[in-house]
């Protein structure tokens, strides 16, 4: 839910003004880039067998380094990130499918454990992710995000498991506060090493797009398709993140102010910043995502973001993981964790600042 929603929901000329600022500054900026990539060629690795998918390393060739077909590997080694059986571009079908009609064509391929925890058999998985997914009155996306993700997660070898958090009362929907709630529900039942912060309305397109964390938060859903799969403003950290637990505890989680379309996304990428993090983000084609179209059925525009984002740093420390409470109904279905929680901004109390 970024700040410039261009084409999704209607815009004040002074919003379009900003965003095409926005845009022409991006390409003076990605101009720079491209000179000094071409003028030094030595990238760096961030500790994993990606290289770092920061802005700049984006028109790097991809390099072609996937395992060969017939490779293996033990079972009581680390899972291989890079699996022959990730080829890359994948058919996306968005066709609406009813989650029982879903479950029974798939069950069996799936082979989940109720409730939607999975992990590989065959290897040590690199990392036990979380999916965090905010949820309210959307439930045709589900099964079609659950059809592609799953499949993809485990050709990837993660060890994961889905919540879907679900705002219940008449509040306006607070996305932000939603993943709070999410990822302190997740810390009960294991102990996860990588939250995924997702979009119910984003399926990825390139099997590619390793879900595992690393050592700078990571922005996966860099091309979308309704952006004509440009990267919007280089600040935009919306639709799909992660982030390590130690580094969304660091950064004191989102925001929990947030209540209605836009902005939490943005305090988010300021909270990374201000604790001396970076984002990097997939490469070139890796990066690319359909989103489901939808429309926004009488949810509102949150008009005070742009008045917090200018004090993110001052809250930071004060509203977020910190100042939440919340009562929780949880139950579990086949694939995932259902957490409905009633959102009020009595909840997380903030001192004045
Ligand atoms: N969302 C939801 N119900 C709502 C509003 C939002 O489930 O009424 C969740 C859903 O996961 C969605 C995400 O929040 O993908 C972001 O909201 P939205 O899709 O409205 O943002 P946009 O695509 O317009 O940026
Ligand atoms: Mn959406």
């Amino acid at each position: 839910m970024a700040a410039n929603p261009e084409g999704v929901k209607a815009v004040t000329s002074t919003d379009h003004e900003q965003a095409q600022g926005i845009m022409l500054r991006d390409n003076v900026r990605t101009i720079g880039q491209m000179i000094r990539l071409y003028t030094n060629k030595n990238g760096t690795l961030n500790g994993t067998d990606y290289p770092d998918g920061s802005n700049s390393s984006e028109y790097l060739v991809q390099p072609t380094t996937y395992l060969p077909e017939n490779f293996t590997y033990g079972q009581d080694g680390p899972c291989p990130e890079r699996l022959p059986s990730m080829k890359g571009l994948m058919e996306v079908n968005v066709t609406e499918i009813p989650m029982e009609e879903m479950e029974l064509k798939f069950s069996k391929v799936f082979d989940i454990d109720f409730g939607g925890h999975w992990k590989p058999k065959d290897c040590r998985p690199r990392w036990k992710v979380a999916f965090l997914i905010p949820f309210r009155n959307r439930h045709e996306h589900l099964p079609i995000l659950f059809q592609h993700l799953i499949p993809m997660l485990q050709r990837q070898r993660l060890q994961f498991a889905f919540y879907v958090i679900e705002q219940s009362g008449s509040q306006p929907f607070n996305r932000a506060m939603l993943f709070n709630v999410g990822f302190l529900e997740a810390m009960k039942d294991l102990d996860w090493d990588c939250m995924v912060f997702h979009d119910v309305d984003h399926i990825p397109e390139n099997d590619r797009n390793y879900y595992g964390c690393g050592q700078m938060p990571r922005h996966f859903a860099a091309k979308l398709d309704k952006y004509m799969y440009i990267l919007p403003y280089s600040e935009f950290f919306g639709g799909v993140s992660g982030l390590t637990v130690e580094q969304f505890r660091k950064i004191n989680g989102f925001p929990n102010a947030f209540w209605g379309w836009g902005g939490e996304d943005d305090d988010l990428w300021n909270r990374v910043h201000y604790a001396g993090l970076n984002v990097t983000r997939p490469e070139g084609e890796i990066g690319k995502y359909k989103s489901i179209p939808h429309h926004h059925r009488g949810e509102v525009q949150f008009l005070g973001r742009y008045k917090l984002l200018r004090y993110s740093k001052e809250r930071q420390h004060l509203d977020g993981l910190n100042n939440l409470h919340y009562s929780p109904h949880t139950s579990l279905s086949s694939l995932y964790k259902n957490i409905s929680v009633e959102l009020s901004p009595e909840l997380a109390p903030i001192a004045d600042y």
